[in-house]
């Protein structure tokens, strides 16, 4: 069991590295002040399917503030599915034991 914090949320708890939220996706690394596709995605939330990754790969990933494990980092994450309402989110959690926070 991990305990994961992201910044400005409340704490989670999730079973495995993967969970499925609510975020936004980042587009570029330019980020929303510099790229109008950044501000049009960052307006909206996306039900995604999210992977943690604790050791840095040699593939660039988004990174973002967690707290794991009551270890404050910056943790490499991919986004490996978008669900496109609850219920789809709902159904693959259930069938394949993920943690469901939306
Ligand atoms: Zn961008």
């Amino acid at each position: 069991m991990l305990r994961v914090k992201q910044f400005f949320c409340e704490e989670l708890k999730i079973d495995s590295d993967y969970i499925i939220r609510r975020m936004i996706i980042p587009h570029c690394a330019r980020g929303p002040r510099r790229c109008e596709k950044c501000r049009i995605m960052a307006e909206e939330k996306k039900i995604c399917l999210v992977k943690f990754y604790f050791e840095s790969g040699n593939v660039t990933r988004p990174m973002d503030e967690f707290v794991i494990d009551g270890k404050t980092g910056l943790y490499e994450y991919d986004v490996l599915k978008i669900f496109k309402d609850e219920n789809e989110a709902k159904e693959y959690a259930r069938k394949n034991t993920i943690t469901l926070d939306l």
